[in-house]
């Protein structure tokens, strides 16, 4: 296990480019800027003005979307793209998307990013009345749904099957005319605009853009449905509207530091958590070392304010892959050292401050103290730059369930003892609201979804409520 493979995983990175020359180029470089967002699988569909063309594969996007070959099957001068972290349906082939139906009036390509919190539930009814479904990917279910709608226009059609579902999505899609983008009514899940040359371009955060030479418009606003065509952009708001509740697990670990998000840099949020967190819990250190990479912001900002040189204590490697073969516990143990090892120079007989971002399981906290001390650090000490996390997400993102969350079972002295710490606290809510430019959460209506902390969940949990979670498995099993 990696430091990093005790996080919250994102769910999914989409993508989508419309009457663009490079189209698939451009998708592909757009993929790569989101790799963060989910590297289990990655998948472009093209549309060439007659055909769709679709590659998706297991593995990263640099793994099959690098070369002249593969960019050159993806005729066309549109394009969908999406990279996937599963957190609804297995890794499997057929899972990845984006997913493609032939619908009676032409093609339709889908790229979704988040969750249906009620997919189990429509699933079991549409294979009640007849649908055969191919993967157990919840997007599979708004295709079902958009195939059944009465509506004459694809575009109606797909806000007919998008009122019927719950929970979050940033999704793009991909039509015989046009480029279709979608945000939940609450802007659960991101998604923005913008346009290179005369191209539009939809994608789940700015570095996309960026990273295409793409101007940056507006973000998509919560609820939003967004049509592009060769005749421009016409947008509508077919929901009720409701007061946006964006993730706010975004600012602390999903989105690239380089993004901008609800008009925040992300980066500087990171940097103002770390500040609040030196504010409410300091202490007596000689360096400050973050957990990296997604540590480093925060202790910028913490060592900044505490007036405490901030130091590399831990490096990374950067070029560990993802896989690696674990024969005994003995080679397990030493891959932690593959991908980070301590800088022993900076932190031997130093009391050291660690701060990270997040405490998931607290497996790899365990780890990276006991790395500290063996490297000779006189004291080590932790503080998290988020509360402590007690609810599962049902939005798009992979938590262990309740009783795996070490802060869902634990208080905070157990917490310190489990990982070995001599302190352990938390960015508080109010803290983390202050840091994003808030006074305080509002408790009547957040400002934010940050229910892993709170338990205040914006949305019905339709499957949670109606079917126990055996009954959920075994129904997808019985559809799939
Ligand atoms: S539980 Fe809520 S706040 Fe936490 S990651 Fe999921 S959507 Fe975001």
């Amino acid at each position: 296990m990696f430091l990093d493979d005790d996080k919250l995983r994102e769910e999914c990175g989409v993508f989508g480019v419309f009457g663009h020359g490079d189209a698939s180029a451009l998708t592909a470089l757009g993929l790569h800027a989101l790799q963060h967002r989910g590297q289990e699988a990655a998948g472009i569909v093209s549309f060439d003005g007659e055909h769709y063309h679709s590659e998706r594969r297991l593995g990263l996007v640099g793994d099959h979307f690098s070369s002249e070959k593969m960019i050159n099957k993806l005729i066309g001068t549109s394009a969908v793209g999406h990279v996937r972290y599963s957190t609804s349906g297995a890794t499997v082939n057929r899972n990845i998307q984006p997913l493609f139906a032939d619908l009676s009036g032409g093609g339709f390509a889908v790229a979704h990013n988040g969750n249906l919190t009620n997919a189990i539930t429509l699933r079991a009814e549409l294979v009640d009345g007849g649908a055969i479904f191919q993967s157990t990917s919840d997007t599979e279910v708004i295709l079902h749904l958009l195939a059944r709608s009465p509506m004459p226009r694809v575009v109606d059609r797909l806000v007919d099957a998008l009122k019927q579902i719950h929970g979050a999505y940033g999704l793009v899609a991909l039509t015989n005319k046009k480029l279709i983008g979608a945000r939940d009514p609450l802007g659960i899940r991101p998604l923005v605009l913008g346009q290179i040359g005369k191209a539009y371009v939809l994608c789940s955060e700015t570095c996309a853009l960026d990273t295409i030479g793409a101007s940056f418009i507006r973000e998509v606003e919560p609820g939003e449905v967004v049509v592009i065509s060769q005749e421009g952009l016409t947008s509508m708001k077919p929901f009720p509207p409701m007061p946006a509740r964006p993730c706010i697990f975004e600012f602390i670990y999903f989105a690239r530091p380089d993004s901008i998000v609800g008009g925040k840099s992300v980066y500087e949020v990171r940097k103002n958590m770390g500040s609040e967190l030196a504010k409410e819990s300091p202490v007596d250190v000689d360096v400050v070392v973050p957990v990296p990479d997604s540590g480093t912001p925060a202790a910028i900002g913490y060592a900044s304010q505490s007036d405490r040189p901030f130091e590399l204590g831990i490096i990374r490697n950067h070029y560990v892959g993802r896989s690696f073969i674990e024969p005994t516990q003995k080679i397990r143990e030493l891959q932690v050292k593959l991908k980070h090892n301590i800088n022993q120079p900076v932190v031997k007989g130093k009391r050291v401050l660690l701060i990270d971002d997040s405490i998931v399981r607290g497996t790899t906290s365990v780890k990276i103290v006991k790395m500290m001390r063996d490297a000779g650090a006189r004291e080590v000490h932790m503080r998290i730059a988020s509360p402590p996390i007690t609810h599962p997400c049902y939005y798009g993102i992979d938590t262990p369930d309740r009783s795996k969350l070490l802060a869902a079972t634990q208080s905070l002295e157990e917490m310190n003892s489990f990982i070995g710490a001599d302190s352990l606290d938390f960015l508080s809510i109010d803290g983390l609201y202050r840091a994003m430019g808030e006074k305080s959460r509002n408790p009547i209506l957040p400002q934010y979804t940050d229910h892993c902390f709170t338990g205040d969940y914006p949305t019905r949990l339709v499957d949670q409520e109606t079917h126990t979670p055996q009954r959920q498995l075994s129904l997808l099993a019985e559809t799939a």
